[in-house]
């Protein structure tokens, strides 16, 4: 089922993200995660994309496998930084032949140690060209990124957000936020971009902190900010893995009753490949 059609629904959609796992490691541990996440009917799983293409066999072959195998609807992700049309072609193909229907469309980050990396000497320069090519060679249901921080590339919020309004009118179904743990910063966004004619649903994406150093290198990367609550909370906790993972589903929990309380479209949850996550998460939760 095509992503269109799925959150054409009147309740909030539940989804997950999960990553395929490093070359080394089978793949029968993924597909187990799997499911373990269908017992919670999930409307979808995401694969992600590892950075540059590295894992791009396995995402397609995860991705093609959770529908066939399990009768889940997937969303393979995609990135288009450094690839060439004739390339994007071939992937494309691929993922048609795999019997994946819907895309969650990026531009992607630099490669490793290219810190100077110029996008715009590629041919594709940013997601919104390759939601325009996607739109044109396939039939496929795309998803973007948001960020309702802004993307930490673009020195300022409101220039971020025109351009994630050009990149919805390029033919986005749904959007995906980057996680964030600030509620107030969501709604905000949701509120401008919806101003702005963005009318698309717009799905946070919610990430249960369960490791105190894991959490602050993951901000670090992408750029979003840790709310004077989270830092008591790991102040607090940080020392004791388990008692930082109970206040950190904790507080995905209260996370997530706030945004069902605001109508959100969905939540989409990024449980890190950790099955006991999710399950921690929604037992705390009504039906989501
Ligand atoms: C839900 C989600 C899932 C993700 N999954 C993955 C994954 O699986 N693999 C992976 O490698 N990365 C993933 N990422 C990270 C993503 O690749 C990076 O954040 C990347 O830096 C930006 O990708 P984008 O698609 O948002 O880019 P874009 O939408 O192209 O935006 C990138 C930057 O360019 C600016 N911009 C856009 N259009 C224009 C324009 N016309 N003119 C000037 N500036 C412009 C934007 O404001 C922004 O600063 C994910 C991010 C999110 C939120």
């Amino acid at each position: 089922m095509k992503l269109s059609e799925i959150y054409k629904s009147t309740v909030p959609i539940l989804s997950f993200e999960v990553f395929p796992p490093k070359p080394e490691v089978p793949l029968e541990n993924v597909m187990g995660l799997i499911g373990n996440l269908k017992e919670y009917s999930p409307s979808f799983i995401s694969v992600t994309y590892g950075a540059g293409g590295s894992s791009r066999d396995r995402t397609i072959e995860i991705a093609s496998r959770i529908k066939r195998e399990h009768g889940v609807e997937s969303v393979a992700h995609l990135t288009c930084v450094g690839q060439t049309r004739s390339e994007m072609d071939r992937i494309l193909a691929d993922l048609k032949e795999n019997g994946i229907s819907n895309i969650l469309a990026l531009r992607g980050d630099p490669p490793r140690n290219q810190p100077d990396f110029d996008f715009l000497r590629g041919e594709f320069k940013y997601a919104s060209d390759l939601i325009e090519y996607i739109r044109q060679k396939g039939n496929f249901g795309i998803a973007a990124a948001a960020y309702a921080e802004g993307h930490r590339g673009c020195r300022y919020i409101d220039k971020d957000w025109e351009n994630l309004k050009r990149k919805v009118d390029c033919g986005v179904d749904v959007l995906i936020t980057q996680l964030f743990y600030d509620n107030r910063l969501f709604y905000h966004f949701r509120d401008t971009v919806r101003k702005m004619g963005v009318k698309v649903p717009i799905v946070p994406g919610i990430m249960p902190i369960f490791n105190s150093r894991q959490i602050r290198r993951i901000l670090s990367l992408c750029g979003a900010s840790m709310p004077p609550d989270v830092l008591i909370m790991l102040d607090k906790y940080g020392e004791s893995d388990q008692d930082m993972y109970r206040a950190g589903v904790e507080y995905a929990i209260h996370q997530i009753q706030d945004l069902m309380s605001e109508g959100v479209d969905g939540v989409h949850l990024e449980i890190m490949n950790k099955p006991e996550l999710a399950e921690d998460v929604l037992k705390g939760l009504p039906r989501v």
